[in-house]
C-alpha cells in the first residue's frame, strides 16, 4: 500500500470532504510501514475498506418550532465498521455538521474504540440543527423527529449511537424517549443516559476525567505530574468542564475557557468556586462565556480568538476539529508549553501536529485521550446488558485503567529510535491493528 495513492483514489471519489481526507491522511500515512509489512492485508484490500464506510444514512428532519413554522434540518448516521462491535459514536446538533464532518468522525471512532479494549465498532451521526437559542420544547420535537428516521437504523446489538457537541442529556433523553416508543423496548441502544433510566455513573465526567488521565500518564514518562502546572483549554462544554474540574482535584490551574464566540482568560486562575460558576452558565442559563466577566472582572474577554496566545505549561483543545493552527502551535511552543492534549477530536491541524512533534513535547491525539467517553458508553452497555448499575467508584478505576492501557499501547506502537513517543502513530497502528485482525478473520 502506498498512502499516497490511496490518499489521490479517495479524494478523486470524496473531493468535497476535506476534514474526512485529512483524517483519513493522518491514519495512513502513519500505518503505511506497519501494513506493508502485512501482505495479505493488501490482497484483502483492507485499507479501502477501512477508509470507507460500510454506509451512510442521510435524510431529511422536518419539525415544527414553537411559532408554528415547519423547519427543515438534514439528518445523518454514518456506520463506519462493526468488526469488533455494534456501530458506535456519537451523535453531534451543530450548524456546521455537514457530511465531510460526521465522516472524519464515523473514521476516526473505530480505531479509537478498538484502543479502549472494548466491544465496540465506529460510526458517527449528527444534523446541522443547533440546539442554541432553541426553547425545550423546540429541542425536544426536533430529536423525536430526528429518531423517526434514525430509528429504524439502531439498536442495541446495531448501532448503539451517544452525545457530541450540541447532544448532552437533554437530547440523549429525547432521542431514548422516541426510540422506545417506537420500538416498545426498553434497551440500552443510546449511551449518556440519566442515571434513572439506564445511565452510567460518571459517563458526563467521563471524556474530560480520561483525558486528564492520558496527560497524566504522558506527564509521568518525564517524571512529571499536573500538579502546578497552568493549563489552557479552550471549549466549555463537557469535555472542557470535566478535564478542568480533574485539572483542579490534581493541584493544577486551567487559566482559560472558550466558547465558538471567544475566550476567557483568569490570570488569578479558574479555581473550583469560578468552575461552578462555569458550571451553571453553560448547563444552567445556556449562556455564552463571556459572561464569566460579570463575576469575575479581573478576567480578560477576547471576542472572536482562540486562547492559544496565552503563557502556559500545558494545552488542551477541548471544543471542535481545526481549531489550533500551526502558528499558534508554535507560540505555544515559544511560550513554553510542554505537552498538548486533545480532548476534543482533531482540533489540532497538521501543521500544529509537525510543530509539536519537531519541538519533542508530549503530544496525544483525541483518538487516544478523549477515549474515556467511549469507553464509560462502553461500560454503559455492559451495565444495561447485566441490568445492573456500578459504583462510581468502579467505573473511575475501569476508566483509569482503559487510559493507563491506551497510553502503554501508544508508547509500545509509537516508541521511535531517539525515545521520543509518537503518540499519532502509537494509536494508530494500535488501534488499527485489532480491527485490522479482526476483518480478516471474518472474510468479505
Ligand atoms: P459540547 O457541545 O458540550 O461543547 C462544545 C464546546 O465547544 C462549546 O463550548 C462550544 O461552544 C465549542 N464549540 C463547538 N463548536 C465550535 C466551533 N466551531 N468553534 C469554536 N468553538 C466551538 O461538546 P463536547 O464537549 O461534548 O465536545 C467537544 C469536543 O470533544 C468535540 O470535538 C467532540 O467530538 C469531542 N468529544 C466529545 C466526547 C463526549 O463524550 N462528549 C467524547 C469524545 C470526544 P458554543 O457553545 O459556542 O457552540
Amino acid at each position: 500500500m502506498e498512502a499516497k495513492k490511496v490518499l489521490e483514489i479517495l479524494q478523486r471519489r470524496f473531493p468535497n470532504e476535506p476534514e474526512y481526507l485529512q483524517a483519513v491522511e493522518e491514519v495512513l500515512n502513519s500505518i503505511e510501514e506497519e501494513y506493508n509489512n502485512h501482505p495479505e492485508f493488501e490482497r484483502y484490500n483492507l485499507i479501502e475498506r477501512l477508509c470507507i464506510p460500510d454506509r451512510v444514512y442521510e435524510f431529511r428532519v422536518n419539525w415544527m418550532d414553537d411559532s408554528g413554522k415547519i423547519q427543515t434540518n438534514m439528518g445523518y448516521r454514518i456506520q463506519h465498521n462493526n468488526a469488533i462491535g455494534p456501530y458506535k459514536g456519537g451523535i453531534r446538533f451543530h450548524s456546521s455538521v455537514n457530511l465531510s464532518i460526521l465522516k472524519f468522525l464515523a473514521f476516526e471512532q473505530p480505531f479509537k474504540n478498538s484502543l479502549t479494549t472494548l466491544p465496540m465498532g465506529g460510526g458517527k451521526g449528527g444534523s446541522d440543527f443547533s440546539p442554541r437559542g432553541k426553547s425545550d420544547a423546540e429541542v425536544m420535537r426536533f430529536c423525536q423527529a430526528f429518531v423517526l428516521e434514525l430509528g429504524r437504523h439502531i439498536g442495541p446489538n446495531i448501532d448503539v449511537p451517544a452525545g457530541d457537541i450540541g447532544v448532552g442529556g437533554r437530547e440523549v433523553g429525547y432521542m431514548f424517549g422516541m426510540y422506545k416508543k417506537l420500538t416498545r423496548e426498553f434497551t440500552g441502544t443510546f449511551t449518556g443516559k440519566g442515571m434513572e433510566f439506564g445511565g452510567s455513573l460518571l459517563r458526563p465526567e467521563a471524556t474530560g476525567y480520561g483525558a486528564v488521565y492520558f496527560l497524566q500518564e504522558m506527564l509521568k514518562t518525564k517524571g512529571d505530574s499536573v500538579k502546578g502546572k497552568k493549563v489552557a483549554v479552550s471549549g466549555a462544554g463537557n469535555v472542557a468542564q470535566y478535564a478542568m474540574k480533574k485539572i483542579l482535584e490534581l493541584g493544577g490551574t486551567p487559566i482559560t475557557c472558550s466558547d465558538s464566540n471567544g475566550y476567557i482568560y483568569d490570570p488569578d486562575g479558574i479555581d473550583m468556586e469560578k468552575w461552578e460558576y462555569i458550571m451553571l452558565l453553560k448547563n444552567g442559563y445556556r449562556a455564552r462565556i463571556s459572561k464569566y466577566l460579570e463575576k469575575y472582572p479581573n478576567a480578560k474577554y477576547v471576542e472572536g480568538a482562540k486562547p492559544w496566545g496565552e503563557k502556559c505549561d500545558i494545552a488542551m483543545p477541548c471544543a471542535t476539529q481545526n481549531e489550533l493552527n500551526g502558528e499558534q502551535a508554535a507560540q505555544l511552543v515559544a511560550n513554553g508549553c510542554i505537552a498538548v492534549c486533545e480532548g476534543a477530536n482533531m482540533p489540532c491541524t497538521p501543521e500544529a501536529i509537525k510543530v509539536f512533534q519537531d519541538a519533542k513535547i508530549l503530544y496525544s491525539p483525541g483518538k487516544a485521550s478523549n477515549a474515556g467517553g467511549v469507553s464509560v458508553s462502553g461500560l454503559e452497555m455492559s451495565q444495561n446488558s447485566e441490568r445492573l448499575s456500578w459504583t462510581a467508584e468502579d467505573v473511575d478505576n475501569r476508566l483509569h485503567t482503559i487510559m493507563e492501557t491506551i497510553h502503554a499501547n501508544c508508547v509500545k506502537y509509537g516508541t521511535e529510535a531517539d525515545g521520543y513517543v509518537n503518540y499519532v502513530k502509537g494509536a494508530n497502528v494500535a488501534g488499527f491493528m485489532k480491527v485490522a485482525s479482526a476483518m480478516m478473520a471474518q472474510g468479505i
